[in-house]
């Protein structure tokens, strides 16, 4: 790895060899994420944290850049584990350079010199990350706050301890994949938040990203029985006209009316200060269009308490309250166990204790957890 700041020199000690990786004529395919990177020797992907030393590629490894204990609806999952906490962690780097990056002190090293004067990585060990995800009275564990895909050995090693202790795991990803870091993780992961920024290929090609290989993950994540939650930041004139969000909302019912959306209100960050936030007329626009195609659970985030019912769920059949929320606070959860209706007992998709998510794994309890969109006329 480069090591032209003092940062990147230090992360390069904090490295393992590669499990996403294939040997491709003389050099290194990467298989982590949707770029692909084809690698030389003494050179590093576009993510600039994945890197070939003496012929291995050298990925982030035994470290964090942050760590905290958040609401599970923070991530957001909303039909995960309601009030629980996630023990969160982050290592340093993206394979995208989103200008509204809310964490981009993290995501942007090696990218950014800015960033790197923030970079603090601290020495762990998935142990240590487990004993701290209990102290805290954690239910899941989560690899979040930088890409996950681009540190999935790391994520990988954390998992395997978490699960081994009841712990649920899960990613808060921008959704940029291919099928090989999907297989890697499916044993691994059992809840899985995606980013679609945008539904045109223009604004993805700004951040550094293609549209189509996030649609594809989107449908392999449905496929293989992830549970999926998915996240769309409702930004003016980067993504916000009917159309776009009409075409979204289209996409996520044809995977399955059951992807909760949460539409989320923008508000200027880092470099894209050019515009104003998101407006209340605006987000609450979005989500009727969300229900117009079809999706049942869409919610309204980052404006807490003002955006009616668009923090609660609702049964999709009665329409009785099932929980309610302000932010990322759970006001009342009137599930019945197995995650039934109050009113009519229709069951809500999701994996509502972690019982439930503990006996949806795909081993040895193999099940669809999404309905898809065929069987749901
Ligand atoms: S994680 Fe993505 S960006 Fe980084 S080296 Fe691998 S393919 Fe390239």
């Amino acid at each position: 790895m480069p090591t032209s700041s003092p940062v990147r020199g230090r992360l390069a000690a904090l490295t393992a060899p590669a499990e996403l990786v294939r040997p491709e004529g003389g050099k290194v395919r990467c298989v982590a994420c949707g770029h692909r990177c084809l690698i030389g020797e003494g050179h590093e992907g576009v993510c600039r944290v994945r890197f070939v030393s003496d012929g291995v590629l050298r990925v982030p490894f035994g470290y964090v850049a942050s760590v905290a204990a958040d609401p599970i609806e923070k991530k957001p999952f909303f039909h995960v584990s309601p009030g629980a906490t996630a023990l969160s962690f982050g290592m340093l780097g993206c394979d995208y350079k989103c200008p509204y990056c809310q964490n981009w002190e993290i995501s942007q090293t090696g990218r950014d010199p800015e960033a790197d004067e923030f970079a603090r990585p601290r020495r762990t060990s998935p142990e240590e990350l487990v004993g701290l995800a209990r102290e805290q009275g954690a239910t899941m564990v989560t690899s979040t706050y930088n890409e996950p895909l681009i540190t999935s050995e790391w994520a990988a090693a954390v998992f395997r301890p978490a699960r081994a202790a009841g712990l649920l795991t899960s990613y808060v990803s921008n959704g940029n994949g291919t099928p090989e870091v999907i297989d890697y993780l499916r044993p691994l992961v059992d809840a899985y938040k995606v980013d679609l920024k945008a539904m045109r290929d223009e604004p993805y090609r700004s951040v550094g990203g293609r549209l189509q290989a996030v649609l594809d993950t989107l449908r392999l994540l449905v496929a293989r029985s992830f549970w999926v939650e998915v996240v769309t930041l409702v930004v003016p004139g980067f993504n916000d006209s009917d159309e776009e969000l009409r075409d979204a909302a289209r996409f996520l019912a044809g995977l399955s009316p059951d992807v909760p959306w949460h539409l989320t209100a923008f508000h200027p960050d880092y470099r894209m200060t050019d515009r104003d936030a998101t407006g209340l007329r605006s987000l609450l626009r979005a989500v009727e269009i969300g229900r117009e195609e079809g999706l049942r659970y869409v919610y309204a985030g980052n404006l807490p308490g003002r955006v009616g019912d668009g923090e609660t769920t609702r049964c999709p059949a009665c329409g009785t309250v099932a929980v309610e929320r302000r932010g990322f606070r759970v006001l009342a959860n009137s599930l019945l166990p197995g995650g039934l209706c109050p009113g009519c007992r229709t069951r809500l998709a999701g994996l509502w204790t972690v019982e439930e998510a503990l006996a949806a794994r795909p081993d040895p309890s193999p099940g669809p957890k999404l309905t898809p969109s065929s069987a749901s006329a």
